[in-house]
C-alpha cells in the first residue's frame, strides 16, 4: 500500500468528529472547488437533480457498495440529521407494535435506548434494554449469556463501536432478530458481512469525513412497515424511492464521501486498510500496556480499534500533556469529559505515522516527567 502523495504535510488531528480527511482528498476538493469538471461551477452550486450531480452521488453510491460488498437486496441512503435522529428513526421504522431490544455499552447506545423508550410512552411498541454495560463503567461489554433478549423481537439495536468509551464489539451478536448497528466510527474500518444485518448505519463525520450525512444501509424486508406517526422524511421506503432526494440532499458532504471513497479504494480497499487499522491499534495499545504511566479501562477483548481513550496515572499532569502535544503538533488529545484524560482517534485517515509520531510523543513525555 502506498499512501505517499505530494500533500503538503499537515499537523496530526487525532479528534473524535469531525474528524481528519485524507489529505489527497482536501486537495482535490481544492482543485475542484471553483469549476468542476469544467462545468463552469462549483459542485456546491449545482442543482440536486442536475444529470452532472446525480452521477456523482450515484458513484459515490456504487463505489460504497463495491467497498463493503453490499448485497443487491440493500437500500443505500444519504441522509442528514446524524446519527442521532436514526435513534428516532430508528423505532418509528421498524416497532411496529413489537418489541425492541436494545444493548447498552456506552453513551451512545444509552443515547439510542433512551430515544427510542419514547415512543415505547407513545404506545409505538415496546423497549427491551437487553443488558447494560454501565455498572462496570462501560469498560465491557455483558456476557451474551446474560443477554435478556425478547421473543420475536422486532430488531435488535447495538452500538459496534462506542467513540466515547472505547468499547468495541468486533463481531456481531447472534441473536435470531434483524442487527441493527450504530457502526457511526468504525464503518470501513475492517470487513463485515452486510448480510448479516437488518441495517447499518454511521454519521459520516468519523471515518469517512464531512459532517452533515449519515448513510443508512437497510434490507428492503425492513422497508414499508413505519408507523403512521412517522415524518415523511424519516421513512425508510419513502427515502429509498425518492433515491435520498425527496428533499435537497447534503450535496457537498455527498461529494466528498464520494470522493474518500475513491481515495479508500486506491489504498487497496477495507480489508487493506484494515491491516493497516490493526498495527496502529496495537502499537498505541502496547505503548499504553507497556507503561505505568498509562492506562487503558477496557477489556482486552473489547478495546477499540478506532478509539483509545487513556488516562495519566497522575491527573494533574493532563494540562501539560495536552499543552506541549499541541505544540508538537499532535491535536485533539483531550478525552470526552464523560471519561476524563486523553482519547487518541485513530481512523482510516489517521496515517501510521501519525500514530507513531503520537507514541514517540508519549514516550518522551513520560521520560521527562516522571
Ligand atoms: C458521533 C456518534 C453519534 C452521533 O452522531 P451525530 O452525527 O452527531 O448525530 C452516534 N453514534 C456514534 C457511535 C457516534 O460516534
Amino acid at each position: 500500500m502506498n499512501t505517499q502523495s505530494n500533500a503538503p504535510h499537515r499537523s496530526y488531528n487525532f479528534c473524535a468528529g469531525p474528524a481528519t480527511m485524507p489529505t489527497e482528498v482536501l486537495a482535490q476538493a481544492q482543485a475542484e472547488m471553483l469549476d468542476w469538471h469544467g462545468s463552469g461551477m462549483s459542485i456546491m452550486e449545482m442543482s440536486h437533480r442536475s444529470q452532472d450531480y446525480v452521477a456523482v452521488a450515484e458513484r459515490a453510491e456504487q463505489k460504497l457498495r463495491d467497498l463493503m460488498q453490499i448485497p443487491d437486496d440493500y437500500k443505500v441512503l444519504f441522509l442528514q440529521g446524524g446519527a442521532s435522529l436514526q435513534f428516532s428513526a430508528i423505532p418509528l421504522n421498524l416497532l411496529m407494535g413489537g418489541t425492541g431490544d436494545y444493548l447498552t455499552t456506552g453513551a451512545w447506545s444509552s443515547k439510542a435506548l433512551k430515544e427510542a423508550k419514547r415512543y415505547q410512552v407513545l404506545g409505538l411498541g415496546q423497549v427491551n434494554e437487553v443488558a447494560s454495560g454501565l455498572a462496570g463503567n462501560f469498560t465491557e461489554v455483558p456476557n451474551p449469556k446474560d443477554w435478556r433478549v425478547s421473543e420475536g423481537a422486532k430488531y435488535f439495536h447495538y452500538c459496534a463501536n462506542e467513540t466515547i468509551h472505547g468499547v468495541q464489539i468486533h463481531t456481531a451478536p447472534d441473536v435470531d432478530a434483524p442487527l441493527v448497528a450504530d457502526m457511526s466510527s468504525c464503518i470501513l474500518s475492517a470487513p463485515i458481512d452486510v448480510s448479516k444485518f437488518g441495517m447499518i448505519y454511521a454519521g459520516a463525520q468519523k471515518n469517512i469525513g464531512p459532517a452533515g450525512l449519515v448513510i443508512v444501509i437497510i434490507h428492503e424486508s425492513l422497508l414499508g412497515q413505519a408507523s403512521q406517526w412517522c415524518p415523511t422524511l424519516l421513512n425508510y421506503q419513502h427515502l429509498a424511492e425518492k433515491k435520498s432526494m425527496s428533499n435537497t440532499p447534503a450535496t457537498y458532504s455527498w461529494y466528498l464521501a464520494g470522493l474518500v471513497f475513491e481515495w479508500l479504494e486506491a489504498q487497496g480497499g477495507v480489508e487493506s486498510i484494515s491491516k493497516v487499522n490493526q498495527r496502529k491499534a496495537q502499537l498505541l495499545y502496547e505503548a499504553i500496556d507497556n507503561s505505568d504511566f498509562y492506562q487503558n479501562p477496557v477489556a482486552q477483548p473489547y478495546r477499540s480499534i478506532m478509539n483509545v481513550p487513556f488516562t495519566l496515572a497522575d491527573a494533574s499532569l493532563d494540562k501539560k500533556f495536552l499543552e506541549l502535544s499541541q505544540q508538537a503538533g499532535l491535536l485533539n488529545l483531550k478525552g470526552h469529559r464523560d471519561v476524563g484524560g486523553m482519547r487518541a482517534s485513530i481512523y482510516n485517515a489517521v496515517s501510521m505515522e501519525a500514530v507513531e509520531a503520537l507514541v514517540a510523543f508519549m514516550q518522551e513525555f513520560e521520560k521527562t516527567q516522571s
